[in-house]
């Protein structure tokens, strides 16, 4: 039988093994999950963490996603759409506190007069953020759903270079009862297709914990990032939001789902090596020290909120997101002091691109 050390040691992993380790339960193998991974981290990745100051920008969404706490019928939210100078604003102020990247994200919106606003909010972002510590100003990603080749194309012209589209389950059948009919796994596929033609360094992910996963879906949902030469990961747990059509089927044990991210998170770096991964606000939503305990299991991003105050509250994707009420320096320094707790550094005032994508674009260049 394998032992766990020499499973650890292993440079690839059958989707048994998969399981085998996300299904852990004792505490001193989790610990020796964690440090494989934070290990593999350092070696692939760095001992850095970078910052992305993201920016809430709409809760105004044409989507009615079951699970989602800003979806089209939660009735019970007052919808907002910052100005083009508080967009640029928050992500300057990212710029000025050395983050080198911001995120865009907002509910789906497929309208002219949305994509022209995210056009331009982009380029001004741009624009302004070039300085002496950022000579091709601040990294932007974007969150923004699922729109056309050439939306994704105006918006990389513009001055965006990574996009953020979570698949939220790789089991087509899982996808289809958290969504609508009218949304489509074949369509989000192609979506992420999309994307990389666009030539943004792509990122997705799922939600871990979701009613009926199993293990051997999470295992496929890895295979799956895998099989799209994806750059960037960023998946969090499930957790029930008020306005969700899918309260009636509950979430798991807050413990248990924490459980499940973190070793998510560590099997996700063993198994893929040189992406990015996210240590998620949601994480933050079952543990104070939530975000740490990623960075612990292999995560080297952090999105600190940068979104104005007033409108906070009305993005909530779902229950108990932390933060509504802290000032972004008040945050950061938390957030530092939990970087550096781990062993870790900010990456300050750089970008912070996956090295999984100057390897695949080399690797595509030169074949
Ligand atoms: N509309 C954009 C971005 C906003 S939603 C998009 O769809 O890409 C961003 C992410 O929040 C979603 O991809 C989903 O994975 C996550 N999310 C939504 N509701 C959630 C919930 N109840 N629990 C945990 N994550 C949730």
């Amino acid at each position: 039988m394998t032992t766990l050390s020499s499973l650890l040691a292993q440079t690839s992993f059958s989707d048994a093994d998969i399981v085998t380790l996300l299904g852990l339960k004792d505490p001193d193998d989790i610990a020796a999950l964690r440090e494989a991974a934070y290990s593999l981290t350092t070696v692939e990745v760095g001992d850095t963490v970078h910052y992305r100051g993201l920016v809430e920008v709409s809760n105004i969404c044409a989507l009615d996603c079951h699970y989602c706490g800003i979806r089209r019928g939660n009735r019970d939210i007052e919808r907002y759409c910052l100005t083009k100078d508080d967009v640029v604003d928050a992500a300057l102020w990212s710029a000025e506190s050395g983050y080198g990247s911001c995120v865009l994200q907002a509910g789906e919106r497929r309208d002219e007069g949305f994509i022209a606003f995210i056009e331009s909010c982009v380029a001004e972002i741009k624009e302004r953020s070039v300085s002496q510590q950022l000579p091709h100003g601040l990294g932007i990603t974007l969150s923004l759903g699922e729109q056309t080749l050439e939306t994704y194309r105006r918006w990389k012209a513009a001055g965006a270079h990574r996009y953020l589209l979570r698949i939220e389950s790789s089991n087509p059948e899982t996808f289809g009862r958290i969504h609508p009919p009218t949304q489509r796994f074949e369509t989000r596929v192609a979506a992420l297709a999309d994307l990389g033609q666009a030539g943004y360094q792509v990122g997705t992910g799922v939600m871990i914990g979701l009613p009926g996963q199993t293990l051997a879906d999470l295992a496929a949902d890895i295979r799956f990032y895998a099989s799209c030469d994806i750059d960037m990961i960023g998946m969090g747990p499930y957790i029930v939001a008020s306005g969700n059509s899918m309260l009636d089927v509950g979430m798991m044990d807050p413990q248990a789902l924490l459980g499940l991210s973190l070793r998510m998170i560590a099997v996700t770096r063993l198994v893929l090596h040189d992406v990015n991964i996210a240590s998620t606000t949601a994480l933050e939503a079952l543990a104070t020290d939530g975000r740490a305990q990623g960075i612990a299991f292999g995560a080297n991003v952090a999105m600190p909120n940068l979104t104005p105050r007033e409108v906070r509250q009305n993005y909530q994707l779902y229950q108990g997101k932390p933060g509504l009420d802290q000032a972004p320096a008040q945050q950061q320094s938390g957030l530092e002091r939990s970087v550096e707790a781990g062993g870790r550094r900010v990456g300050w005032n750089s970008w912070g691109d996956p090295r999984h994508f100057g390897r695949r674009t080399a690797a595509n260049s030169s074949g």
